[in-house]
């Protein structure tokens, strides 16, 4: 379905949970957050439903996402049932991969195919800090059990933190050199009260661009290779197995491309992650609306996307959203 500015909105990011046993520093607060309960949270069913009745009205993507996916019970039967969703062509997955040497074999099976997973840093020490506890050796045995069950492409999520893990970079892209990954390098962005130093740990991918480039030789992969590219820059590790994707949120907008809507966990169509305007559908679907209720507020909420977000970095002060990132869903 087109929006008021002629896109096609046919992409569904679905936060599934808003719990997460990792704390990125920049994601959530140590402290202070409130856990949503069980019942202030979308059952299975009716998400199953939302996104059944969005593939109708055209959605044909969908990524699931949270909070940490992979912790909500019954993931890969979830996933299974997704599956089963007629018209609806690509699921993906966005992970921390901490738990994922357990399920990535089940989730695979299920008939997701694409994954998403997170990674900061390559030292354990830093890992540790970024995540606020978390162990790398849990990511890396989740990586390779990602391979082994056949995910392909195995796209790592970097977000790029200047003063932390700037220094890593090289040593990521000749991650990419090595293995058949496309490493993406995040600007991070300005959402929720936690990212107080933002502007001081802000960089801007054409800068990061030039960092690599005194390195390695960077081919831009012409068009889109994968389909599921979406915003990203992509280019290739000249001699290299991987590639490297610049995800520049910040400094370069993509809101005239913008194709996706975001399901949070508690049932609200958020229209633009960088703006508060949601829909609520938990409410309409506690009290049984009908098929035809459900599509009007779902079109509500395309119709009430904005032509474009106002986040900015050029003048150092950035402009958030006030919710959580593992709230709405990344
Ligand atoms: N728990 C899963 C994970 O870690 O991948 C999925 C949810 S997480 C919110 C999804 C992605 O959002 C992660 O790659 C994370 O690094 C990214 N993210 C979170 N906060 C961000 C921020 N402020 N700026 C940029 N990316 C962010």
């Amino acid at each position: 379905m087109l929006d008021k500015y002629d896109r096609d909105i046919n992409y569904l990011r679905v936060s599934i949970t808003d719990r997460c046993n990792l704390r990125c520093t920049y994601c959530r607060p140590k402290e202070g957050f409130s856990l949503k309960g069980h019942d202030d949270i979308l059952r299975y069913e009716d998400i199953l439903r939302v996104v059944s009745q969005a593939v109708k009205m055209g959605f044909i993507k969908v990524r699931l996402t949270g909070g940490e996916p992979l912790v909500r019970r019954g993931f890969v039967e979830f996933a299974a049932a997704l599956k089963k969703i007629q018209g609806l062509q690509d699921i993906s997955l966005t992970t921390n991969g901490a738990l994922l040497d357990k399920f990535a074999e089940g989730i695979f099976n299920a008939g997701i195919t694409r994954i998403n997973i997170s990674l900061d840093s390559l030292d354990e020490k830093k890992y540790f800090q970024v995540t606020g506890g978390g162990n790398i050796d849990d990511v890396l045995r989740g990586i390779a059990a990602a391979e082994k069950a056949g995910f392909a492409p195995i796209k790592i999520n970097t977000v790029v933190l200047k003063g932390f893990n700037d220094d890593e970079v090289l040593n990521f892209v000749d991650l990419a050199r090595k293995k058949p990954f496309q490493i993406r390098f995040i600007e991070i962005m300005p959402i929720s009260e936690v990212n107080i130093n933002q502007p001081q740990e802000f960089l801007a991918a054409d800068q990061l661009l030039n960092i690599i480039g005194r390195h390695f030789q960077l081919e831009p992969v012409n068009g889109k290779k994968h389909k599921s590219d979406g915003p990203a820059r992509i280019f290739k590790v000249k001699g290299g197995r991987g590639e490297i994707g610049i995800i520049n949120s910040v400094s370069h907008h993509f809101c005239a491309t913008c194709n996706r809507m975001r399901l949070t966990a508690d049932g609200k169509l958020r229209v633009c992650l960088l703006k508060e305007e949601e829909v609520d559908l938990k409410e309409a679907l506690n009290s049984h609306c009908s098929d035809e209720e459900l599509a009007g507020l779902i079109r509500r909420a395309i119709l009430l996307k904005p032509e474009r977000h106002d986040m900015d970095c050029t003048d150092r002060h950035l402009k958030k959203c006030y919710r959580d990132m593992s709230d709405i869903g990344g």
